[in-house]
Protein backbone atom coordinates (compact mmCIF):
# COMPACT_ATOMS: atom_id res chain seq x y z
CA UNK A 1 0.00 0.00 0.00
CA UNK A 2 0.93 3.30 -0.59
CA UNK A 3 2.06 5.31 2.73
CA UNK A 4 2.77 8.79 3.13
CA UNK A 5 5.84 10.89 2.60
CA UNK A 6 8.02 11.73 6.18
CA UNK A 7 10.98 14.11 6.40
CA UNK A 8 12.96 13.16 9.26
CA UNK A 9 16.23 15.48 10.97
CA UNK A 10 18.18 13.55 13.27
CA UNK A 11 20.29 15.70 14.97
CA UNK A 12 23.80 15.52 13.85
CA UNK A 13 22.86 13.69 11.46
CA UNK A 14 19.75 15.04 9.07
CA UNK A 15 18.19 12.60 7.42
CA UNK A 16 15.79 13.56 4.00
CA UNK A 17 12.10 12.54 2.90
CA UNK A 18 11.57 9.17 3.21
CA UNK A 19 8.45 7.92 1.11
CA UNK A 20 6.72 5.12 2.85
CA UNK A 21 8.30 5.25 6.10
CA UNK A 22 6.35 4.44 9.09
CA UNK A 23 5.51 7.18 11.29
CA UNK A 24 2.88 5.87 13.33
CA UNK A 25 1.90 2.05 13.31
CA UNK A 26 -1.18 1.86 12.03
CA UNK A 27 -0.85 4.64 9.39
CA UNK A 28 0.65 2.90 6.64
CA UNK A 29 -3.32 2.60 4.43
CA UNK A 30 -3.25 6.20 3.36
CA UNK A 31 -2.57 7.21 -0.34
CA UNK A 32 0.94 8.44 -1.75
CA UNK A 33 0.90 12.39 -1.50
CA UNK A 34 1.05 14.14 -4.60
CA UNK A 35 4.25 16.36 -4.02
CA UNK A 36 7.60 17.19 -5.10
CA UNK A 37 10.82 18.01 -2.62
CA UNK A 38 9.95 21.06 -2.78
CA UNK A 39 6.58 22.17 -2.70
CA UNK A 40 3.34 21.07 -2.13
CA UNK A 41 0.54 20.20 -4.81
CA UNK A 42 -2.70 21.93 -3.69
CA UNK A 43 -4.66 18.57 -2.21
CA UNK A 44 -1.98 18.65 1.11
CA UNK A 45 -2.28 21.86 1.66
CA UNK A 46 -3.96 22.79 4.94
CA UNK A 47 -7.09 25.13 4.32
CA UNK A 48 -7.10 28.47 5.17
CA UNK A 49 -3.02 28.09 6.00
CA UNK A 50 -4.60 26.86 9.62
CA UNK A 51 -3.05 24.16 10.92
CA UNK A 52 -4.95 22.34 13.95
CA UNK A 53 -2.27 21.50 16.84
CA UNK A 54 -2.35 19.69 20.36
CA UNK A 55 0.60 18.48 22.68
CA UNK A 56 0.94 15.06 23.23
CA UNK A 57 0.34 13.83 26.75
CA UNK A 58 4.42 13.10 26.75
CA UNK A 59 4.75 16.54 25.87
CA UNK A 60 2.55 17.99 28.97
CA UNK A 61 5.83 17.11 31.13
CA UNK A 62 7.61 19.50 29.19
CA UNK A 63 7.38 23.08 29.68
CA UNK A 64 10.40 24.30 28.36
CA UNK A 65 10.14 22.97 25.10
CA UNK A 66 6.20 23.32 24.85
CA UNK A 67 7.38 27.08 24.77
CA UNK A 68 9.80 26.83 22.28
CA UNK A 69 7.51 25.12 19.81
CA UNK A 70 4.80 28.01 20.66
CA UNK A 71 7.94 30.55 19.77
CA UNK A 72 8.78 28.38 16.70
CA UNK A 73 4.90 28.53 15.38
CA UNK A 74 4.70 32.39 16.51
CA UNK A 75 7.45 33.10 13.90
CA UNK A 76 5.42 32.00 10.77
CA UNK A 77 2.87 33.84 11.96
CA UNK A 78 4.59 37.34 12.63
CA UNK A 79 5.35 36.83 8.83
CA UNK A 80 2.76 34.82 7.56
CA UNK A 81 -0.82 34.07 7.11
CA UNK A 82 0.13 31.02 8.30
CA UNK A 83 -2.07 30.04 12.18
CA UNK A 84 -1.35 27.38 14.67
CA UNK A 85 -4.34 26.69 16.33
CA UNK A 86 -5.29 24.68 19.27
CA UNK A 87 -7.47 22.04 17.69
CA UNK A 88 -10.67 21.65 18.98
CA UNK A 89 -12.83 19.26 16.49
CA UNK A 90 -10.79 19.85 13.32
CA UNK A 91 -10.69 16.39 11.70
CA UNK A 92 -7.19 16.93 10.27
CA UNK A 93 -4.41 17.92 12.94
CA UNK A 94 -1.03 17.66 13.94
CA UNK A 95 -0.18 16.21 17.87
CA UNK A 96 3.37 17.84 18.58
CA UNK A 97 5.03 15.20 20.15
CA UNK A 98 8.89 14.23 21.66
CA UNK A 99 9.64 10.76 20.01
CA UNK A 100 12.53 8.83 20.57
CA UNK A 101 16.07 8.03 19.30
CA UNK A 102 16.07 11.91 19.18
CA UNK A 103 14.31 12.25 16.14
CA UNK A 104 13.20 15.80 14.59
CA UNK A 105 10.83 14.53 11.91
CA UNK A 106 7.02 15.41 10.16
CA UNK A 107 5.58 14.51 7.29
CA UNK A 108 5.41 16.51 4.60
CA UNK A 109 1.93 18.60 4.09
CA UNK A 110 -1.73 17.59 5.37
CA UNK A 111 -2.27 13.86 4.77
CA UNK A 112 -5.21 13.65 5.76
CA UNK A 113 -4.80 11.26 8.04
CA UNK A 114 -6.86 12.62 10.94
CA UNK A 115 -3.88 13.07 13.19
CA UNK A 116 -0.72 13.24 12.40
CA UNK A 117 2.52 13.18 14.22
CA UNK A 118 5.47 16.12 14.30
CA UNK A 119 7.93 14.42 16.46
CA UNK A 120 10.48 17.50 18.37
CA UNK A 121 12.34 15.16 20.90
CA UNK A 122 12.84 17.75 23.81
CA UNK A 123 16.44 17.25 24.25
CA UNK A 124 17.84 17.30 20.99
CA UNK A 125 15.57 19.10 18.64
CA UNK A 126 16.08 22.76 20.35
CA UNK A 127 19.60 22.96 20.12
CA UNK A 128 21.00 26.01 22.36
CA UNK A 129 17.76 26.80 23.01
CA UNK A 130 17.40 27.84 18.89
CA UNK A 131 13.74 27.01 17.37
CA UNK A 132 15.43 26.12 13.94
CA UNK A 133 14.81 22.72 13.84
CA UNK A 134 11.08 22.94 14.78
CA UNK A 135 10.63 25.62 12.53
CA UNK A 136 11.96 23.27 9.66
CA UNK A 137 9.72 20.55 10.73
CA UNK A 138 7.06 22.80 10.94
CA UNK A 139 7.88 23.84 7.55
CA UNK A 140 7.48 20.30 6.28
CA UNK A 141 4.41 19.86 7.82
CA UNK A 142 3.38 23.05 5.61
CA UNK A 143 4.09 21.26 2.79
CA UNK A 144 7.87 21.77 1.55
CA UNK A 145 10.33 19.55 1.06
CA UNK A 146 14.25 20.08 1.12
CA UNK A 147 16.06 23.12 -1.18
CA UNK A 148 18.55 20.87 -1.67
CA UNK A 149 16.31 18.89 -3.53
CA UNK A 150 15.05 21.87 -6.14
CA UNK A 151 14.90 20.54 -9.31
CA UNK A 152 17.87 22.84 -10.63
CA UNK A 153 19.87 22.60 -7.59
CA UNK A 154 22.75 20.80 -9.63
CA UNK A 155 23.74 24.23 -10.63
CA UNK A 156 24.14 25.76 -7.05
CA UNK A 157 25.64 22.86 -5.10
CA UNK A 158 27.91 19.99 -5.39
CA UNK A 159 26.71 16.56 -3.98
CA UNK A 160 29.93 14.06 -2.61
CA UNK A 161 28.23 11.13 -3.67
CA UNK A 162 30.70 8.65 -2.34
CA UNK A 163 30.16 10.28 0.77
CA UNK A 164 26.81 10.09 1.48
CA UNK A 165 24.90 7.20 3.37
CA UNK A 166 21.52 5.91 1.72
CA UNK A 167 22.40 8.12 -1.04
CA UNK A 168 18.82 7.35 -2.74
CA UNK A 169 17.29 9.14 -0.19
CA UNK A 170 19.42 11.58 0.50
CA UNK A 171 19.40 14.23 -1.85
CA UNK A 172 16.85 12.99 -4.25
CA UNK A 173 15.94 15.12 -6.84
CA UNK A 174 12.89 16.91 -7.79
CA UNK A 175 11.36 16.95 -11.41
CA UNK A 176 8.89 19.44 -11.04
CA UNK A 177 9.40 23.22 -10.68
CA UNK A 178 7.91 24.17 -7.94
CA UNK A 179 10.13 27.04 -6.86
CA UNK A 180 7.46 29.32 -6.66
CA UNK A 181 9.62 31.82 -9.14
CA UNK A 182 12.22 32.32 -6.02
CA UNK A 183 16.16 32.00 -6.64
CA UNK A 184 18.11 28.81 -5.13
CA UNK A 185 18.04 29.53 -1.06
CA UNK A 186 21.04 29.22 -0.09
CA UNK A 187 19.76 30.61 3.26
CA UNK A 188 16.89 28.27 3.43
CA UNK A 189 15.76 26.65 6.47
CA UNK A 190 14.98 23.91 4.37
CA UNK A 191 18.38 23.24 3.24
CA UNK A 192 20.82 20.91 4.51
CA UNK A 193 24.35 21.30 5.90
CA UNK A 194 27.70 20.31 4.50
CA UNK A 195 28.19 17.49 6.36
CA UNK A 196 23.99 16.19 6.00
CA UNK A 197 24.24 12.55 5.96
CA UNK A 198 27.84 11.87 5.62
CA UNK A 199 29.73 8.49 5.94
CA UNK A 200 32.67 10.58 7.16
CA UNK A 201 31.26 12.81 9.21
CA UNK A 202 34.59 15.09 8.75
CA UNK A 203 33.86 15.62 4.52
CA UNK A 204 30.87 16.99 2.75
CA UNK A 205 28.23 16.16 1.41
CA UNK A 206 26.55 18.88 0.01
CA UNK A 207 28.36 22.29 -0.33
CA UNK A 208 28.02 25.49 -2.67
CA UNK A 209 29.75 25.03 -5.89
CA UNK A 210 33.18 27.21 -6.66
CA UNK A 211 31.72 30.52 -7.18
CA UNK A 212 28.87 30.25 -4.62
CA UNK A 213 31.42 29.35 -1.76
CA UNK A 214 30.79 32.46 0.18
CA UNK A 215 27.24 31.14 0.83
CA UNK A 216 26.76 29.57 3.76
CA UNK A 217 24.70 26.65 4.13
CA UNK A 218 22.55 24.67 6.76
CA UNK A 219 21.31 27.25 9.09
CA UNK A 220 18.96 26.05 11.67
CA UNK A 221 18.39 29.86 13.37
CA UNK A 222 15.04 30.74 11.64
CA UNK A 223 13.06 31.21 8.50
CA UNK A 224 15.11 32.93 5.40
CA UNK A 225 13.28 35.58 3.39
CA UNK A 226 12.59 33.60 0.80
CA UNK A 227 10.94 31.15 3.20
CA UNK A 228 8.55 33.38 3.91
CA UNK A 229 8.05 34.56 0.49
CA UNK A 230 7.19 30.79 -0.51
CA UNK A 231 4.77 30.35 1.93
CA UNK A 232 3.33 33.44 1.56
CA UNK A 233 2.69 32.49 -1.90
CA UNK A 234 1.81 28.66 -1.45
CA UNK A 235 -0.68 29.59 0.78
CA UNK A 236 -1.80 32.84 -0.83
CA UNK A 237 -1.60 34.82 1.95
CA UNK A 238 -4.09 37.97 1.80
CA UNK A 239 -2.45 41.19 2.06
CA UNK A 240 1.29 40.10 3.26
CA UNK A 241 4.01 42.24 1.83
CA UNK A 242 6.90 39.93 0.46
CA UNK A 243 10.23 40.73 2.58
CA UNK A 244 12.93 41.19 1.17
CA UNK A 245 15.91 38.36 0.73
CA UNK A 246 17.91 37.52 3.45
CA UNK A 247 21.77 37.48 2.16
CA UNK A 248 23.98 34.96 3.69
CA UNK A 249 26.65 37.41 4.08
CA UNK A 250 24.58 38.57 7.23
CA UNK A 251 24.70 35.25 8.91
CA UNK A 252 27.60 33.95 10.99
CA UNK A 253 28.72 30.63 9.88
CA UNK A 254 29.94 29.14 12.81
CA UNK A 255 26.95 29.39 14.91
CA UNK A 256 25.04 28.32 11.96
CA UNK A 257 27.01 25.20 11.43
CA UNK A 258 27.56 24.36 14.67
CA UNK A 259 23.62 24.11 15.64
CA UNK A 260 22.96 21.41 12.22
CA UNK A 261 26.57 20.23 11.43
CA UNK A 262 28.06 18.67 14.38
CA UNK A 263 30.19 16.34 12.72
ZN1 LIG B 1 13.79 17.91 6.67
Amino acid sequence: MDKPTLCLLVVAMAAPCITGAKLVKGQQSVPRPTMTTEGLISDKLWPGGVVPFVFSKAYSREDQARQLVLKAMAGFENSTCIRFVPRTTEKDFVIINSGIMKSCSAYIGNQHLGSQQILLNPASCFPNGNIGVAQHQLMHTLGFGHEQSRSDRDQFVDINWSNVAQANDSFPLSTEDTTFGEPYDFDSIMHAGMFENAIDKSIWTVRPKEKYRDKVIGQSIQLSGTDIRKINKMYKCPGHALPVPVTTADTKPDLLRKTRNSA
